[in-house]
């Protein structure tokens, strides 16, 4: 942008100083030109040539008298012609500066629009239609309303592309886009949730019976095949239908509570289905509660708890835990030994872990920067070990936050490593050469070997507090501490020991060697304000 108006003043400057240029030549030649005629005429009229006879001259001749206004002409010229540059040139510029921001308009509308709709069918994505019922939700609300969400997925869409290719396949995905369209009152309310997933808003006074309709409506279009290069492919849908506000209140529950209706209309093949609690008898809480949980990482509802780790030698903290903690509007504070496994189970996993490291790399951003010299200890879950992007996110989190891999140890349990050790020691090596400490997560419960073990890029293994609990009261529990100890130690791992709760614990972990304890006789996790005062206070601070 710029260099196209630098451009254009270049040229416009250029032309201005030939106009100036052109118009002192003119000037100057219309001079001389008066000059040397009034002479030749002098001489004519007198035979001389004097100042009295080019005075005499000059008042007696008519053309030397139009001559003298030729100096004016040339000046009246140069101001006209200077001027008309100027005016068109500024002409110029606005026309090309309106063309350059229409130009940026339509850039920044396409990226949006390429943000939030899919490349293939033109439709909005999913998180567009999240957006969309979000905002429907609270028009239903105001307005006593009711939302509809259809919820449908192409049946053996699998088999279909087997067959006759991904190319197809796509062909089958736009025709079926536009299908949906056509058949929707409101053309933007249908959207491509991923793969063969589909959904439509319907918001309205008698949402289920017009949901309904739609259905069936999709269902008896579907019985039209798809002519693709001359191919006729029959396919069908299955269609699940959730409601505001009977099924749920919350977004990303109503959308998965369709999903859930939607697969109980595929094994009966049915075609659709209205969601019912029946349908979900496994564990309707769950299913809820996964949509509600997704809303709560969207609206950054959750909330990090932060437990001390404490070197046992000196008595000093070094770092601290994060614990995710989730207080749920209805159901009051949920443990994460209940959420984390269900977001594991669902695609939500990604992004909670997301969430907690960006805040966790955020606090400690302050930290540092309050003179809080500690580490952070982060857990990161097994289904996060299948994520190739992690190291890139973390890559930029780190740069963003001004913080060093070197503060942070990420707490991965032996059993998500033994799971598939083979990916598991590949992500661990580039997490480690990023510089992030590692730690052994719930050590003792795994049943990894050995060998294993020692293969892996770790610094720390951390004894799973079951042992550590009963190792005051029971023998077995204090020799497999015991025993683990000696183990780390002779891989060249530090140990820790979680679930200390009292002082006998301490002092028989202190016996036996064992480098860092955490546990509720130093501090429960705490909030992050909380944690600070802690910190300040206590007698295990560093700075004391
Ligand atoms: P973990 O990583 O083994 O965390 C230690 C758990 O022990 C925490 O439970 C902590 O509150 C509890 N604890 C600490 N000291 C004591 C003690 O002296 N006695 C007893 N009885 N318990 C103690 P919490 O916070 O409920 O977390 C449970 C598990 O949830 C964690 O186990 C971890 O596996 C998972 N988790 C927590 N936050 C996150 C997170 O941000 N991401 C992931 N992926 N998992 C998390
Ligand atoms: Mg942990
Ligand atoms: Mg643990």
């Amino acid at each position: 942008m710029a260099s196209s108006s630098d451009a254009l003043m270049k040229n416009f400057d250029v032309l201005k100083s030939r106009v100036n240029r052109f118009g002192i030549y003119g000037l100057s030649i219309a001079l001389v030109t008066i000059f040397l005629s009034t002479i030749i005429v002098a001489y004519q009229m007198t035979g001389s040539v004097s100042l009295s006879s080019l005075l005499y001259a000059q008042d007696n001749n008519f053309a030397l008298r139009i001559l003298n206004f030729m100096p004016f002409v040339f000046a009246f010229w140069g101001q006209y012609t200077g001027t008309d540059i100027a005016y068109r040139a500024s002409a110029i510029i606005v026309e090309e500066t309106d063309d350059l921001r229409a130009q940026t308009t339509a850039w920044k509308k396409k990226s949006l629009h390429d943000s939030t709709h899919d490349a293939l069918t033109g439709l909005p994505n999913r998180a567009l239609f999240y957006d969309r019922l979000r905002q429907a939700i609270l028009v239903a609300s105001r307005e006593n309303r009711k939302v509809a969400v259809l919820f449908m997925d192409i049946d053996k869409f699998k088999e279909v592309n087997e067959a006759f290719g991904h190319r197809t396949g796509d062909l089958i995905l736009k025709e079926l886009a536009q299908r949906l369209k056509d058949l929707s009152e409101n053309a933007d309310s249908v959207s491509r949730m991923g793969g063969d997933e589909f959904a439509i808003l319907l918001l309205g006074g008698s949402s289920e019976q017009d949901a309904m309709d739609l259905a069936r409506h999709i269902q008896k279009d579907m019985e039209q095949p798809f002519i693709l290069e001359q191919t006729s492919i029959e396919t069908g849908v299955s269609i699940g239908i959730s409601l505001y506000p009977e099924h749920s209140k919350v977004v990303g529950a109503l959308v998965q509570l369709a999903e859930i209706a939607m697969s109980a209309a595929k094994k009966s093949h049915g075609g659709f289905e209205i969601y019912s609690p029946r349908l979900n008898q496994d564990n309707p809480r769950r299913v809820v509660l996964v949509g509600e949980l997704r809303h709560a990482i969207d609206n950054d509802s959750l909330e990090l708890h932060y437990q001390p780790k404490i070197d046992m030698r000196t008595g000093r903290a070094v770092s601290a835990e994060v614990l995710v903690r989730w207080t749920h509007p209805e159901h009051g504070k949920i443990s994460p030994g209940e959420f984390v496994p269900l977001a594991e189970r669902s695609r939500l996993i990604k992004s909670l872990t997301r969430w907690v490291i960006r805040t966790a790399m955020r606090d400690s951003e302050n930290w540092h920067g309050n003179g809080l010299k500690i580490g952070m200890a982060i857990n990161i879950s097994a289904r996060d070990l299948d994520d190739p992007e992690l190291p890139d996110l973390f890559t930029s989190l780190l740069h963003t936050y001004q913080v060093n891999p070197e503060w942070f140890t990420l707490e991965i349990t032996e059993s998500s490593i033994m799971d598939d050790p083979i990916r598991a020691l590949g992500i661990l090596n580039t997490l480690s050469q990023m510089g992030f400490g590692l730690s052994i997560d719930d050590f003792g419960t795994g049943y990894s070997s050995l060998a294993y073990l020692s293969k892996l890029p770790v610094q720390e293994v951390k004894i799973d507090q079951t042992f550590v609990l009963g190792m005051s009261t029971n023998r077995d529990d204090a020799l497999i501490v015991g025993s683990t100890i000696d183990l780390g130690h002779n891989l060249g791992l530090k140990v820790v020991a979680e679930g200390v709760e009292d002082e006998t614990t301490w002092n028989l972990l202190k016996q036996r060697g064992c480098d860092i304890a955490q546990g509720y006789y130093m501090s429960p996790p705490l909030t992050g304000a909380q944690f600070n005062e802690w910190i300040r206070d206590t007698r295990w601070s560093p700075n004391k």
